[in-house]
C-alpha cells in the first residue's frame, strides 16, 4: 500500500465554475484518487477556495462587494459544483482567516529563512498614481515580455512566466485604462537558484508530462532567478512576522494550503496523527494536478519550499494539462462564453459528463467542447449502451455472480487487453484519463454489441469487469452496479492482476 497526497490547485472564488474548470485538474484528481483508492492506495485529497486571491478582490471591488464575503459566496458555490459532479474530496478548506493556513505559511517562511532561502531587496512595484492601486496582479494587463501574449502583472496564462514588469508592453491599470506608475518597495524574494540542483535532481526521475519538463528546463537554464512572494500594500494574506507586519501572495501560499487542509481535516476526524503520517514519511508521494499556467509555483516553488523542512516528503509530482476551448474560442467568465457545471448537470448525468470529458481531456494538447458533439455522444453512444447493461442487469431472471472460471478463451483475450492498458494509463508515469475513457468506450461498445446480438451471459460476464474499470470515471453508476451485483471489487481486481502477473510470466 503506497501513500499519496492528492491536490487540485486552489480554484479562485470570483465566479462560478465552468467546464473548462472540471476538464482540467478537477477531473482528473478525482479520477486518479478513485484509482489509487480502487488499488488499495492510502489517499489524502484535497483543494481549498483561494480566497486571498488579487481577482477576488478586483472581482469584488468592480461588484461593489466585500472582498472576502465575495470569495466565500463563491467558495461554498464552487464546493457545491464539485459536489454536483462527483469530485470527491476529503477537505475543501476556506482558506479566509483560516488559523491553520496562516500558520502553515508562517511555518513555510520560518524554515525557508532558517535554510537562508530569503532575500530581500528595494525594487520597482507597479502602482497606478490615478486609482490608487498597486498593480501586482490583478489590476495590471500588457502584453507578456516572453511571449507577447496579454498577461496581467503576476503570470503569464500563455507561457506559464512571471513578466519583467518594466518590459511588458502597453502596461495599464484595469480600472482607468491608463498607464501604469512605479514606486520603490521593499520586498521579499526566495532565493530559486539556491534550490537549483534539488529540483534538477527531482526531476530527473518525476514522470511528468513533456511540455512540463520543457518549462521547468527553461526556468532552470537561468542565471539567477529571484521570485518575489510578498506584496506589499497590495492584496493577499497579511501576517505578522517577527513583529512586522507583511503581506504575502497566493502563489506563494499553495502548499500551505495543502498542508493546512491535510491538518484541519484530519483533526476534524479526530485522527490528528494521520497529518504527521502523511507529511513526514518519505516515501509519500505528493501528486499536484493543476493547469499549465500554475507550472511555475507547483513545479519549482513548492519543491523548493518544502526541501527546507528537515523530515518532510520530498517526493513532488504535478500533473499539468493544458487548455479546454469552447467552440474554438476561450472559456470566458467575464464575456459569459461558458458553460456552466451547475447547468449542464441539470440536463445531464454526471456521470455522462465526466466520462465526455475524460475523453476530450486537454492532457497534451488544447481541445475544444461543441455542446452538439457531446449531445450526439449522449444520446447515441453512452446513454443507450448504459441504459441498455443496466436494464439487462435489472431484468434478468438468473442469479449473477463472478465466477473467473466461466470465463472462455475469447473473453479472456479482451479483458486482458482492456486491463493492461487500463492499468497502464492509470499509474502516475503514464496517467491519462483520456486514455482510460478510450480503453472503457471500446469496453462499453463490445459489451452492447453482445447484448444486442442475445449473448447476454457473456455480456454480464463482461459487465462484471466493466463496472469495476470504470468506477473511477463514472462513479454513480458503477456503484449502483456494484451493489446489485454484489460485486466484490478486490476480488475483481486481485483477479486481473494476477492474470497481468502470470501473462508477463508466460512471455519471458
Ligand atoms: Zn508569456
Amino acid at each position: 500500500m503506497d501513500k499519496y497526497i492528492v491536490t487540485i490547485a486552489p480554484p479562485t472564488p470570483n465566479g462560478d465554475m465552468h467546464l473548462g474548470h472540471l476538464s482540467g485538474p478537477f477531473l482528473a484528481a478525482d479520477v486518479f484518487t478513485r484509482m489509487r483508492r480502487l488499488k488499495n492506495d492510502d489517499v489524502f485529497f484535497t483543494s481549498y477556495s483561494d480566497d486571498h486571491q488579487d481577482y477576488v478582490a478586483s472581482k469584488a471591488l468592480e461588484n461593489k462587494e466585500i472582498r472576502f464575503e465575495w470569495a466565500l459566496k463563491y467558495g461554498s458555490r464552487i464546493e457545491n459544483s464539485l459536489k454536483k459532479a462527483n469530485i470527491k474530496v476529503d477537505w475543501f478548506l476556506k482558506s479566509c482567516e483560516n488559523k491553520y493556513y496562516k500558520e502553515a505559511i508562517l511555518f513555510l517562511l520560518q524554515n525557508a529563512i532558517e535554510k537562508n532561502g530569503i532575500g530581500e531587496k528595494q525594487i520597482r512595484v507597479p502602482y497606478s498614481f490615478e486609482d490608487n492601486q498597486y498593480g501586482y496582479e490583478a489590476f495590471a494587463k500588457g502584453t507578456c515580455n516572453y511571449c507577447g501574449s496579454e498577461s496581467d502583472a503576476s503570470q503569464c496564462e500563455s507561457c506559464a512566466n512571471y513578466p519583467v514588469l518594466e518590459e511588458m508592453g502597453d502596461f495599464i491599470s484595469i480600472i482607468s485604462k491608463k498607464p501604469m506608475g512605479f514606486v520603490n518597495k521593499e520586498r521579499m524574494f526566495l532565493k530559486i537558484s539556491k534550490y537549483k540542483d534539488h529540483l534538477k535532481e527531482l526531476y530527473k526521475q518525476n514522470p511528468i508530462r513533456e511540455h512540463l519538463r520543457t518549462f521547468i528546463d527553461e526556468v532552470l537554464s537561468n542565471e539567477n532567478i529571484e521570485w518575489f512572494i510578498d506584496r506589499p500594500d497590495g492584496n493577499g494574506i497579511d501576517l505578522t512576522f517577527q513583529g512586522k507586519k507583511i503581506t504575502l501572495h497566493t502563489w506563494f501560499s499553495g502548499l500551505a494550503g495543502y498542508l493546512a487542509a491535510s491538518k484541519e481535516y484530519w483533526e476534524s476526524v479526530k485522527q490528528p496523527q494521520r497529518h504527521e503520517e502523511f507529511w513526514k514519511d518519505k516515501n509519500t508521494k505528493v501528486v499536484n494536478f493543476l493547469g499549465f499556467d500554475c507550472s511555475f509555483s507547483h513545479a519549482i516553488v513548492y519543491p523548493s519550499l518544502a526541501s527546507n523542512i528537515d523530515g518532510f516528503t520530498q517526493n513532488f509530482t504535478q500533473i499539468t494539462n493544458k487548455f479546454l476551448k469552447l467552440n474554438g474560442d476561450d472559456f470566458s467568465t467575464s464575456r459569459s462564453h461558458a458553460i456552466w457545471v451547475d447547468d449542464i448537470l441539470e440536463d445531464y448525468s454526471s456521470d455522462g459528463v465526466r466520462f465526455y470529458m475524460a475523453l476530450i481531456s486537454p492532457e497534451e494538447e488544447v481541445t475544444n467542447f461543441e455542446m452538439k458533439a457531446f449531445t450526439d455522444w449522449y444520446q447515441n453512444v453512452f446513454s443507450p449502451t448504459i441504459n441498455l447493461i443496466e436494464e439487462k442487469i435489472n431484468t434478468t431472471k438468473t442469479c449473477l455472480r463472478f465466477s473467473k472460471d466461466e470465463y472462455d478463451e475469447l473473453e479472456l483475450n479482451k479483458i486482458d487487453e482492456i486491463f493492461s492498458k487500463w492499468d497502464f494509463f492509470s499509474e502516475l508515469q503514464a496517467f491519462s484519463i483520456q486514455n482510460i475513457a478510450k480503453r472503457l468506450e471500446d469496453f462499453l461498445q463490445y459489451i452492447a454489441e453482445l447484448f444486442s446480438s442475445g449473448q447476454n451471459e457473456k455480456a454480464m460476464r463482461a459487465s462484471f469487469i466493466y463496472v469495476v474499470l470504470s468506477k473511477p470515471i463514472h462513479p454513480s453508476f458503477s456503484e449502483r452496479l456494484i451493489d446489485k451485483l454484489l460485486i466484490n471489487e478486490n476480488e475483481i481486481m486481485d483477479w486481473l492482476n494476477s492474470r497481468k502477473y502470470s501473462q508477463a510470466t508466460v512471455k519471458k
